[in-house]
């Protein structure tokens, strides 16, 4: 083997819990440690550690981000009741993801792994979905009311200088529902700006859909925001790159996605992008193949897996018993973070091992050696269904293969 790959800046590392937290380390010391001088400035999100530090912890993690422009992080326990307990915690911490998001600014970007063994169940689709989810607002933020009896609704605003400004929602003639929603321009901006950057990071189309035939000035004001950010910013890279921006409306926009052979960014708002991307998991397979970047206006890229920290099995794990958890979403995230810093430093040896490294992980999926989460859904059926570790270590001989 040849001399260790040589990194010139640190990628902030963000380890974290439970099964997730042992393949973690796994993944470093069979995959990325014999391979690559690894620089990393390491964050321990795991959920004693945040709590010891009343959450600083994550705050730092994301901060580092800010200073270096990459990150790849684990799955990390969202707290709820139950983990209150279990962990005997000071409180019921916010959830990482969110902490991070928040000062990154950022939008989620979810890509499908495809492997030949295993078809989306849209027979059509051969080139992975992206989807990009706007995180802030709308139903999710909502105020709701549930009405008894006859009356008038009204939506008021309030300014803080000027008029009054009232319209009628509906005048109640017996008993029914309302909900007020809103969204903010700077983050209907933000995850415009965050859906170009990463089209073109990914030189694919862009696809954008919203209900604005119906919701005149709510969706509309979403439209008009990414065509201004595409007239004023995007268009001549877009130009350049040969990649399109579309917008269509919501229904049409599922009935092309579905005709499609994939192979775009779809960007959609908080509630659609919440739906359609467990139908894009379901289709592609498992949340297991799924990657996750967080990407910022700002250029921060922050990579992570889809699913949580697989807690039933590192229960299994810890009795002792052998698990077949599924770490290609994990392997993927150094993998993808390690080539934004190799694109971002100048060193072509990080990106060509990046794309070995995935290369070795689907390979080995697509010479019928998969975890057990896989066996049911691979044509033809697998070869061996491997433990945790076995897994890695397969992936492990065929990246040795090309080093
Ligand atoms: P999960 O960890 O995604 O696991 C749910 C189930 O999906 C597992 O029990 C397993 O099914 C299957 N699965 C997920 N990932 C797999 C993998 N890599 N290999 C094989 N099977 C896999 O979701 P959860 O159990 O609802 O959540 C556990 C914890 O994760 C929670 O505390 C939650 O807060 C946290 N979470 C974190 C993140 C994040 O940090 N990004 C995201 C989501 C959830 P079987 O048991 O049937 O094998
Ligand atoms: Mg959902």
């Amino acid at each position: 083997m040849t001399d260790k790959i040589q990194m010139k800046t640190p990628l902030v590392e963000m380890d974290g819990d439970e099964m997730t937290r042992v393949m973690w380390s796994m993944v470093k010391e069979k995959l990325l440690l014999p391979f690559i001088d690894l620089k990393t400035e390491y964050y321990d999100l795991a959920l004693e550690k945040r709590d010891e530090t009343d959450d600083q912890i994550t705050i730092e993690a994301a901060e580092a981000i800010k200073k270096y422009g990459v990150g790849v992080k684990c799955a990390t326990i969202t707290p709820n009741a139950a983990r209150v307990t279990e962990y005997n915690l000071k409180q019921q911490w916010k959830s990482p993801n969110g902490t991070i998001r928040a000062i990154l600014d950022g939008t989620i970007f979810r890509k499908p792994i495809m492997v030949r063994n295993i078809k989306p169940a849209v027979r059509n689709w051969k080139k992975p979905i992206i989807l990009g989810r706007h995180a802030y607002g709308d139903v999710y933020k909502n105020v709701e009311h549930r009405i008894n009896g006859p009356g008038r609704a009204e939506m008021v605003f309030t300014p803080e200088n000027g008029e009054e400004v009232r319209h009628t929602i509906h005048d109640f003639n017996g008993s029914g529902i309302i909900q007020g929603i809103h969204n903010l321009d700077g983050s209907i901006n933000s995850f415009a700006d965050a859906c170009f950057a990463y089209a073109l990071d990914q030189k694919v189309d862009l696809w954008f859909s919203t209900k604005d035939t119906i919701s005149k000035t709510y969706d509309n004001n979403f439209r008009e925001i990414f065509e201004q950010v595409y007239e004023e910013k995007y268009k001549g890279k877009f130009e350049d790159a040969g990649i399109t921006y579309f917008y269509t409306l919501i229904d049409d926009a599922v009935a092309r996605i579905i005709r499609s052979e994939g192979g775009m960014l779809w960007a959609l708002k908080n509630y659609d992008g919440d739906v359609m991307s467990d139908m894009l998991a379901s289709v592609f397979g498992s949340l297991a193949m799924m990657t996750s970047v967080l990407v910022s206006p700002h250029g921060y890229f922050e990579y992570e897996a889809a699913h949580g920290t697989v807690q039933k099995h590192y229960y299994k794990h810890l009795k002792g018993e052998k698990t077949s958890t599924n770490s290609i979403a994990l392997i993927f995230a150094w993998s993808g973070a390690l080539r934004k810093r190799g694109e971002l430093d100048g060193t072509p040896e990080l990106v060509a091992f990046a794309d070995n490294l995935e290369a070795a992980a689907t390979g080995t999926i697509e010479d019928g050696i998969m975890t057990g989460d896989l066996a049911n859904l691979a044509e033809p059926p697998a070869k061996r269904v491997a433990n945790t570790e076995e897994f890695m270590e397969e992936v492990k001989k065929r990246l040795e293969n090309v080093h």
